[in-house]
C-alpha cells in the first residue's frame, strides 16, 4: 500500500507572528519557515506503518511556491521515498489544496492519505474533511492511535467523553492529532541522502484544478494586549481588590 503525505510550509510554530501594518495579513518577510507541526506528525506515522510492513512507499506532496521544497526534502530526509511539489506563488485555500490533493490521488492511487489535522497558519482544521468528502472515501479525523489489518484501519480519536475508535475501510483519509507520535528527527546521512530522492515539479494547471480564491480576507489584527496581573499577598487582600474592581459584593 502507498500511503500519501500532503505536507504544508508554514511560519515555524517557536515564532511569534507579526501582523502586517496595513493589516492584509502575517508578514513572512524573513521569517523561519518549517513543515506543519501536525504534518510531521503525519509523516512519522507513514514511516511507522512503512516500518511495520503495512505500506511500501510514502509518497510526500506539498502545495505552495519553489521554497516548499525544503519542507519536501525535510520529509524525504524523515524517510518518505519521493515527493511531489505542485508549485503555485498564490494563496491556496483548503478546498483549492483538497481538490489538488484529489487529483494526485487520482494519478497515485494511494490505500491511505495521512495528513494533519489543521495547518498552524490558517487553523483552518478543514483540508482532510473536504479530500475525504470529494474522494467519498471515509475519514477518522484527530487521530491518537492508528492500526491497519487487512484492508482496513482503525483509528482512536480523542472526544470529550474519551477515546473513540472507528473502523474505515482502506482507502481512507486519517488526520492526525498531538499526542499520536513523536516525530523522528532526520540524521544527517539521511539529510545528505535526502537530496537525491526524487521530487516531481507540476502545477495546479497540469492537474486540471481551478484555485482561484472563494474568500476575501477583510482584516488581520494583532490580539488585544493583555493586561499585566497583580501579585497578592494573602486572601484578605484578593477579597479586598476584588471588592474595589466591584468583581465582588
Ligand atoms: P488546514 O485544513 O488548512 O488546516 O490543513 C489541514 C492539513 O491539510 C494540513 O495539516 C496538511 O496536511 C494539509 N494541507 C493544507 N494545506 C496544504 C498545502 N498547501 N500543501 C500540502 N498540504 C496541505
Amino acid at each position: 500500500m502507498k500511503i500519501l503525505v500532503p505536507v504544508k510550509r508554514v511560519i515555524d510554530y517557536n515564532l511569534k507572528p507579526r501582523v502586517k501594518a496595513d493589516g492584509t495579513g502575517v508578514d513572512l518577510a524573513n521569517v523561519k519557515m518549517s513543515m506543519n507541526p501536525f504534518d510531521e506528525i503525519a509523516v512519522e506515522e507513514a514511516l511507522r506503518l512503512k516500518e511495520k510492513g503495512a505500506a511500501t512507499e510514502v509518497v510526500a506532496v506539498s502545495i505552495g511556491p519553489a521554497k516548499a521544497q525544503e519542507t519536501l526534502r525535510t520529509a524525504l530526509a524523515m524517510g518518505a521515498d519521493r515527493a511531489i511539489l505542485v508549485e503555485t506563488d498564490a494563496e491556496v485555500e483548503p478546498l483549492a489544496v483538497a481538490k489538488i490533493l484529489q487529483a494526485i490521488v487520482a494519478e497515485e492511487a494511494p490505500g491511505m492519505v495521512v495528513m494533519g489535522k489543521q495547518a498552524i497558519d490558517d487553523d483552518s482544521n478543514q483540508t482532510g474533511q473536504m479530500l475525504a468528502a470529494l474522494l467519498g472515501w471515509g475519514q477518522g479525523t484527530f487521530a491518537s492511535k492508528v492500526d491497519v489489518t487487512g484492508d482496513s484501519v482503525a483509528v482512536t480519536r480523542e472526544v470529550d467523553a474519551g477515546l473513540e475508535t472507528v473502523s474505515l475501510k482502506l482507502p481512507a483519509i486519517v488526520t492526525t492529532d498531538l499526542r499520536l507520535n513523536e516525530p523522528r528527527y532526520a540524521s544527517l546521512p539521511n539529510i545528505m541522502k535526502a537530496k537525491s530522492k526524487p521530487l516531481a515539479v507540476k502545477k495546479p494547471e497540469d492537474l486540471g484544478v481551478d484555485i482561484a480564491p472563494r474568500l476575501k480576507v477583510l482584516k488581520v489584527s494583532e490580539p488585544p494586549v493583555r493586561k499585566a496581573g497583580v501579585m497578592v499577598g494573602s486572601v484578605d487582600e484578593l477579597v479586598a481588590k476584588l471588592k474595589e474592581m466591584g468583581a465582588v459584593a
